[in-house]
C-alpha cells in the first residue's frame, strides 16, 4: 500500500487518487535567473522524477504538471542590466534546465506552464478573488486579505495569532498601504515607465509569485488535484498563501497531498554564493563527475530526510555506480546453462518485494537502493560460483529493468558523441568568444559538459577529453 507523508495532515497516508488509476502532480519549479543548483536537482529533478516513475510503476496515469517562474524582481533587474527582455534573458537558463534534466537522468514533466504564458488566467483569478471580498487594491496593487480566510496557516502549523509583520513574502516589494501586515502581493502595480508589466483590467503591473501556482495548477489539473509538490523552503509562505487564494476562490479543497523535500546542504552548510560551496549541476560535470553519479547520490537519502552533499560522498556514487553497471555486464555477458536456481528464484522474489516495501513507505529510496545492492551480491556470489542459471539470468536481468525504470542508474546505451560533433560546437564556442557572445560560448562549454565532454582552455588552444578517461 502506497503511503505518503502528507504535510498538510501531518501525518503518514495511504494514497487515494481522485481517479482510480489517475494521478494529477504540481511541482513547483524554477526561477530561472540562473542556472539551477544541485539543490534545486534534488527536489524538482530528482525527486520529481522519482515520484512520477514510481507512480506509473504502480500503475497510475500520471500528468506532471511543473512550472517555470519566469518573471520575478531578480529577473527584472538582470534583464534590465543587460539590456534584454525577460524572454530573452531566461531563454538560456531554461535551455539549460532542460539539458540538465536531461543529463540527470529526469523525465521532463508532461506539461510546463510559463507564468508569463499565464497572466490572464491569473488575472481572472485575482478578479474573482475582489468580487468574493478576499482580495482589495491599494494603489493599483492588490494584495489578499488573510482575514477572509480563517483556515490560513493550516499547512505550515504556524499560529497566526501574534504579529508576524514582514514575514510573509519572499520577495518582499509590499511598499504600500495594506489592511494586515500579513497580507500577500496578488498583483503589483507597475512603478515606473521601465519596468516589465502587463496591461490588464488589473491596471498596469505583473503577478505576485504565489498566484501564478494557484492560476496554473487549477487550469491543468482542476480545481482539486492529487498531490502538489516542493521544496520545504515554500511551505511557508509560498504553499500557505496558495491555499488561501485558491479555496478562498473556488470554495473546494485545493490539493489532497501535500509533500516536502528536505534541502540539501553542502559538507554540512547551507549553500551559498559566497559561501564558495555554490553548486549547479553542470559546475559539477565541468569538474568530471558523472551527471548518474549525482543522480545516485541525490536518491541515497530519502527525500524527507536532510542530504549532505560531500565530494567524497560524489566519489562513492561514482563507484557505487560503476560497480552496478559492472555486476548488470557481468549477469548479461555470463553464459549460463539451461535450468533455474531456486535460490537466486527466492533472492529475486525477496529482492523486489523489499523495493516496493520501501518505496510503498513514503519513498524510502535508500532502503530500496539497499534492496538492490543485496541482490546484486547475491548475484555475484552465485556468478562466482557458476550457480546461475538461464531463468535466473533472465529474471534478474528484467527485474534490474524493472528497478530501473524507477531509479535510472544503470544507464542505457547511450551513444558517444562522435570527434567531428565534438569538435564542431569548440570551434563555434571559439567563434562566439571572438565575437564577445559569452552566454553562448558558455552554453556550447555546458552542453558539451551535459553530453560528458570536459573542455580545458590551454595556451595552445582547447583540449577535450571524455569524462572518465
Ligand atoms: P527556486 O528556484 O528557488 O524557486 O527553487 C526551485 C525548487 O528548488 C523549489 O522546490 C525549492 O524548494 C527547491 N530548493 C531550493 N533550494 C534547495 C536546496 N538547497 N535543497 C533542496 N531543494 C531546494
Ligand atoms: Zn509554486
Amino acid at each position: 500500500m502506497l503511503k505518503f507523508f502528507n504535510t498538510l495532515s501531518g501525518q503518514l497516508e495511504e494514497f487515494r487518487p481522485i481517479r482510480e488509476g489517475e494521478v494529477g502532480i504540481y511541482f513547483c519549479g524554477p526561477t530561472v535567473w540562473d542556472y539551477a543548483h544541485i539543490g534545486n536537482f534534488r527536489s524538482l529533478g530528482v525527486f520529481g522524477d522519482t515520484l512520477r516513475r514510481y507512480l506509473r510503476y504502480k500503475g497510475y496515469r500520471v500528468t506532471h504538471v511543473m512550472n517555470i517562474t519566469d518573471v520575478e524582481d531578480r529577473i527584472i533587474k538582470f534583464s534590465q542590466e543587460r539590456g534584454q527582455t525577460i524572454d530573452e534573458y531566461t531563454a538560456r537558463f531554461i535551455a539549460a534546465l532542460w539539458e540538465d534534466f536531461d543529463a540527470l537522468g529526469c523525465e521532463r514533466p508532461d506539461i510546463i506552464p510559463r507564468a508569463t504564458e499565464h497572466i490572464s488566467e491569473m488575472v481572472s483569478l485575482i478578479e474573482k478573488l475582489v468580487e468574493t471580498g478576499h482580495a482589495y487594491q491599494s494603489d493599483g496593487s492588490y494584495y489578499f486579505r488573510i482575514t477572509s480566510f480563517p483556515e490560513y496557516g493550516k499547512l505550515s502549523k504556524i499560529n497566526f495569532a501574534g504579529n508576524i509583520a514582514g514575514a510573509s513574502e519572499r520577495v518582499d516589494t509590499d511598499k504600500y498601504e495594506k489592511e494586515d501586515a500579513r497580507d500577500f502581493a496578488l498583483w503589483k502595480a507597475q512603478e515606473s515607465p521601465g519596468e516589465p508589466a502587463w496591461d490588464t483590467s488589473l491596471g498596469a503591473g505583473r503577478p505576485g509569485w504565489h498566484i501564478e501556482c494557484s492560476a496554473m495548477s487549477m487550469k491543468y489539473l482542476g480545481e482539486t488535484f492529487d498531490i502538489h509538490a516542493g521544496g520545504v523552503d515554500l511551505v511557508f509562505p509560498h504553499h500557505e498563501n496558495e491555499i488561501a487564494q485558491s479555496e478562498a476562490a473556488t470554495g473546494q479543497k485545493f490539493a489532497n497531498y501535500w509533500l516536502h523535500a528536505e534541502h540539501l546542504k553542502v559538507e554540512g552548510e547551507s549553500m551559498s554564493k559566497s559561501k564558495g560551496n555554490y553548486f549547479t549541476f553542470r559546475d559539477l560535470l565541468e569538474k568530471g563527475f558523472d551527471p548518474i553519479a549525482i543522480r545516485y547520490l541525490l536518491l541515497s537519502v530519502p527525500y524527507r530526510k536532510q542530504l549532505n552533499f560531500t565530494f567524497e560522498g560524489l566519489r562513492g556514487a561514482e563507484k557505487t555506480v560503476a560497480s552496478l553497471r559492472d555486476f548488470r555486464t557481468r549477469l548479461r555477458d555470463t553464459r549460463t546453462e539451461p535450468g533455474s536456481n531456486t535460490e537466486l528464484h527466492a533472492a529475486a522474489a525477496r529482492s523486489l518485494a523489499e523495493f516496493e516495501t520501501a518505496l510503498d513507505d513514503d519513498l524510502n529510496t535508500s532502503v530500496a537502493l539497499a534492496a538492490i545492492h543485496n541482490l546484486s551480491r547475491e548475484v555475484n556470489r552465485a556468478l562466482d560460483g557458476c550457480a546461475l542459471r538461464a531463468d535466473d539470468q533472465r529474471e534478474i536481468l528484467e527485474l534490474i529493468a524493472r528497478f530501473d525504470s524507477v531509479f535510472n542508474i544503470f544507464g542505457g546505451d547511450e551513444r558517444e558523441m562522435l570527434d567531428t560533433e565534438i569538435q564542431a560546437l569548440i570551434d563555434e564556442r571559439q567563434d562566439a568568444r571572438h565575437r564577445r557572445d559569452f552566454a553562448r560560448a558558455d552554453e556550447i562549454r555546458g552542453e558539451l559538459a551535459a553530453r560528458g565532454i570536459v573542455l580545458e582552455d590551454t595556451r595552445d588552444g582547447v583540449r577535450w577529453k571524455r569524462r572518465g578517461t
